[in-house]
C-alpha cells in the first residue's frame, strides 16, 4: 500500500457524513476505508473524534478550493502534530515488506493517523491542487485527482455529466434556440 492511498480515508470520510449519525454506522465506514479489524472496538469517543476529525478535513479540503496553498500546508501541519504517525514495516499474505502507519491507538486514532499521513504525502508528492472539491453544484463532495493532466473537476462521473448536461442547456438558452 503507498501512502498517498492512504489520502482516500479522508476523501471517504468527509464524503460519509450519514456514517457519523451514531456508532452503528462505523463499522461500515470502516470496512470501506479497508480500516476494519475483526474484533475492533469502537466506542462513542472513537465517534466523535471523527466527527472533529471531518470538520478538520473539510477546512483542508476548502482552502485547497480556494487556491489557499498555505492555509492547507499550516491546517496538515496542524493536524500531523496532534496525530503522529508511529509506522511499522509488515510483510503479510505474500506481500512484500510495506509500511502500515495505523497500528497503534484507538480506532479513531489510526483512522485520523492514515488520513492525514495521506493528504500529506499527496501534497508533498504532487501539489495541492490534487485536492478538490465537486463543481457540480450543490455536490461539493470531496475528491482526490490523480489525473496526468490535473483535470479532475468532479467527484464521479454522475455529476460530471450531469453538469455537462447542465451547461449544454445553459448554451442552448443563451443562443436563443
Ligand atoms: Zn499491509
Ligand atoms: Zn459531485
Amino acid at each position: 500500500m503507498d501512502l498517498t492511498s492512504y489520502a482516500e480515508l479522508a476523501v471517504l470520510l468527509i464524503n460519509s457524513p450519514d456514517r457519523l449519525a451514531g456508532t452503528e454506522e462505523l463499522p461500515a465506514l470502516l470496512r470501506e476505508g479497508g480500516r476494519y479489524r475483526p474484533g475492533c472496538r469502537v466506542t462513542q469517543g472513537d465517534l466523535e473524534a471523527l466527527r472533529v476529525l471531518r470538520k478538520e478535513l473539510v477546512a483542508v479540503f476548502e482552502a485547497a478550493d480556494r487556491g489557499d496553498e498555505e492555509g492547507v500546508v499550516d491546517r496538515l501541519n496542524a493536524l500531523l502534530i496532534r496525530h503522529p504517525v508511529q509506522p511499522q514495516i509488515s510483510g503479510h499474505d505474500g506481500e512484500r515488506w510495506h509500511m502500515h502507519l495505523t497500528e497503534h491507538g484507538r480506532t479513531a486514532d489510526q483512522y485520523a493517523v492514515g488520513a492525514v499521513m495521506g493528504l500529506a504525502t499527496l501534497v508533498t508528492d504532487l501539489g495541492v491542487n490534487r485536492l478538490g472539491l465537486c463543481r457540480a453544484a450543490p455536490c461539493r463532495r470531496a475528491y482526490l485527482d490523480t489525473s496526468s493532466n490535473r483535470s479532475r473537476r468532479y467527484c464521479s462521473e454522475r455529476c460530471a455529466s450531469r453538469a455537462n448536461v447542465a451547461a449544454y442547456r445553459a448554451r442552448r438558452k443563451g443562443g436563443g434556440q
